[in-house]
């Protein structure tokens, strides 16, 4: 069996759900056809969790206790939350597109009106530890904001466990730059190997001043050198933010505080560098809402959830930017998600050149 159109870039857009639903992507387990025919691959299989876990915290902006359990999902099916407080369960899936609001965090809703916000420090935590698939039942229309940082999701999700599924994981490749350019905000992705992300930002405050990094995720590092970053505000803002009604949950326990030069959280910052490699970490939650992996570096200047957003719609509104690949032993190696990576099987893959 010969796939068509799989395997390496054909072109940005194409539908490959169902085949990827199906576990098919031109992967022959267990092949015992002659090598020749084949280019010994390793294909990357989907994640999910191993079980549901369970977490409760404030939700930051709302101020609502609220309750989230992580479980597994179906191969294919992304990452999907669902309101358990509406009648039914209002279904919706963490995706680019149905993202309707930015101000502050980023909201993903559906054509009902239910909402769910702050979600990019989950979906950074899922990002980090390579979860393809999983239904995340909420009570509240907020993600708990735990500590500020994705670390608190971390160690939920390996409580949880990860396991691997038949089909194949996909990812979207950058194949030509797309630019956000605001004059002061810029954000860009362009093709690379693997996932990296550069980011410089500036604020008029000794604390915060201007700081850049440069990362690359790889073999695990998100866990140690970005979830642990903690979102970050001006005391001054505050006032401002509590009465547009944001913030209400906000306290020293799950934000880093500056006030003019001083970062007043007991214990001051757990990097030098904490503002910048938030701002990374938010980086990584919103791109995930592309639906995959991506493949290539973004590079942020002073750019934050809004841009990030138009930035993905300006990347799906080109079909000559990026297309749908296998994620193989080669994307793998530059891709750097997680070391637990490193343990798929190998398998054949149809050679497709
Ligand atoms: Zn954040």
């Amino acid at each position: 069996m010969r796939p068509r159109g799989l395997g390496r870039c054909r072109g940005g857009g194409s539908n490959l759900t169902k085949e990827f639903k199906r576990g098919k992507m031109g992967v022959s387990r267990g092949s015992r056809r002659p090598a020749a025919k084949f280019n010994r691959k390793k294909i990357i299989r989907q994640k999910t969790l191993k079980g549901p876990v369970e977490c409760t915290g404030i939700a930051l902006h709302c101020g609502d206790m609220v309750s989230m359990t992580l479980r597994p999902g179906e191969a294919g099916s992304g990452i999907v939350f669902r309101r358990t407080d509406i009648a039914g369960g209002s279904v919706i899936p963490a995706t680019w597109d149905r993202v309707v609001d930015t101000r502050m965090s980023t909201t993903v809703g559906n054509e009902d009106g239910a909402t769910v916000s702050t979600v990019e420090h989950l979906m950074a935590a899922l990002r980090g530890c390579a979860i393809d698939n999983a239904v995340i039942d909420i009570t509240g229309p907020e993600v708990p904001i735990m500590d500020g940082s994705a670390a608190p999701f971390v160690a939920l999700i390996e409580r949880a466990g990860i396991v691997g599924q038949a089909a194949p994981l996909r990812v979207i490749r950058v194949r030509k730059a797309v630019v956000i350019d605001e004059g002061k905000r810029f954000a860009s992705l362009s093709p690379g190997t693997g996932f990296s992300l550069g980011f410089e930002i500036e604020f008029n405050c000794a604390a915060v001043s201007r700081q850049t990094i440069s990362i690359g995720l790889i073999n695990g590092n998100f866990k140690k050198e970005l979830a642990p970053a903690r979102t970050f505000g001006f005391l001054h803002e505050l006032e401002r933010l509590r009465a547009e009604g944001l913030a209400q949950g906000g306290s020293l326990d799950n934000a880093v505080v500056v006030s003019g030069d001083k970062v007043l959280n007991e214990g001051g910052l757990r990097f030098e560098d904490e503002f910048v490699r938030h701002k990374v970490l938010d980086a990584v939650g919103d791109l995930y809402l592309a639906g995959a992996p991506i493949i290539g570096r973004f590079h942020g200047v002073r750019s934050g959830h809004a841009i990030t957003n138009r930035l993905l719609r300006a990347l799906f509104a080109d079909a000559e930017a990026w297309c749908y690949d296998v994620a193989d032993a080669d994307a793998v190696d530059a891709q750097s998600v997680d070391g637990a990576w490193a343990d798929e099987p190998a398998v054949a893959v149809a050679a497709t050149a």
